[in-house]
């Protein structure tokens, strides 16, 4: 099953044919000669030209030969998927978050380990192009205070995705976890939990809106996630040093740093991923971390949760 490193491209097999999926991963394995798109697997959905299957284990066990596989279902359901993948000796690349829980996983680490297969949680909100600048500038800089605004709206961005308010779903946590993949990447000191609230309509099991208090080394952080922006979208993260203010603005794409001219470049976050992915691949090596998802699941135990009025997408 396994490619020779550098000489073939690798057959992967992409998982969950829904938005993700065609916005970022299509034109990104398009574009990628180390990958050939050999199958998909999804129950409503198929690419053109590419076979089809109606589940992972039916294309796993499909006649293309496999090396690898993309999940890009929700989380919750993806250790399942991850499991079959690992258990017949394939390369396993994950959306974000990576897991409905920890244990899930730490077990698929543990598994990819011992059948010798890459697994990568990818952070997409990483490889956007003010991050590494971002920790390249923090590096070194006392940090006295550090904001977070992630608002962005429901309808417009997961339209019609009952499962992001459903148990396992993450609501707002599920682009909120962007924040925190930043914020954990930059800072140079580890991010601690110190209170939350959830603000969680009824009859729904995730949040629509959440509030974070954190600490990284003497700095208080602060991250307010909100679902129900409408107009202009936020996702902004303010850093007060010694050397000034820096904001990251647009979800990581645009730096602002104190006197000089803004540092933004073209959206490249899926291709990174991808060349990230065959560099794994081709090293034998994995790049697992939970930071956070570990936030998230730190909330999810310490929040205050507020009961709000029904949503309706
Ligand atoms: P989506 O549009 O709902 O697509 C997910 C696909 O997974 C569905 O179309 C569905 O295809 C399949 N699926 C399998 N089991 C499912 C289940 N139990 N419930 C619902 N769908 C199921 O979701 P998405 O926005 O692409 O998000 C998927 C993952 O990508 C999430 O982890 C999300 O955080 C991440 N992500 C999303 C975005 C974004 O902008 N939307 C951006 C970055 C990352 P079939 O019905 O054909 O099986």
């Amino acid at each position: 099953m396994q490619q020779a490193p550098g000489k073939t491209p690798i057959r992967l097999g992409l998982v969950g044919i829904g938005k993700i999926a065609r916005d970022q991963h299509l034109p990104a394995l398009a574009a990628d000669g180390r990958f050939d798109l050999v199958a998909t697997a999804s129950r409503h959905a198929q690419v053109d030209g590419v076979p089809g299957f109606a589940s992972i284990d039916e294309m796993i066990s499909g006649e293309h030969s496999i090396d690898a596989v993309s999940l890009c279902t929700p989380p919750n359901g993806r250790y399942e998927q991850a499991c079959a993948a690992i258990g017949a000796g394939l390369h396993v690349m994950l959306e974000k978050p990576p897991a409905a829980t920890l244990s899930e996983i730490s077990e698929l680490e543990r598994r990819a380990a011992a059948a010798g297969v890459t697994l990568f949680t990818t952070w997409h909100s990483r490889e956007a192009a003010g991050v590494s600048p971002a920790r390249e500038w923090l590096s070194g800089k006392r940090i006295s205070a550090v904001r977070i605004m992630w608002k962005e709206d429901i309808r417009r961005w997961h339209p019609g995705q009952e499962w992001i308010l459903g148990a396992g779903g993450f609501g707002v946590f599920d682009p909120g976890i962007n924040a925190l993949s930043i914020a954990t990447a930059i800072l140079p000191e580890p991010l601690l939990l110190q209170a939350a609230t959830m603000d969680v309509p009824e009859g729904r099991a995730a949040p629509l809106a959440a509030t974070l208090t954190m600490c990284s080394g003497a700095a208080p952080v602060t991250a307010e996630f909100d679902f129900l922006q409408t107009g202009p979208q936020t996702w902004d993260m303010v850093v007060e040093t010694d050397a000034g203010t820096m904001r990251l603005a647009m979800g990581g794409s645009v730096l602002h740093l104190p006197g000089e001219e803004p540092i933004e470049a073209p959206d490249r976050e899926y291709p990174r991923l991808y060349a990230r992915f065959a560099e794994l691949v081709a090293a034998g090596a994995s790049d697992v971390d939970v930071r956070p998802l570990r936030l998230v699941a730190d909330a999810f135990m310490l929040a205050e949760r507020r009961a709000t009025e029904a949503f309706a997408f």
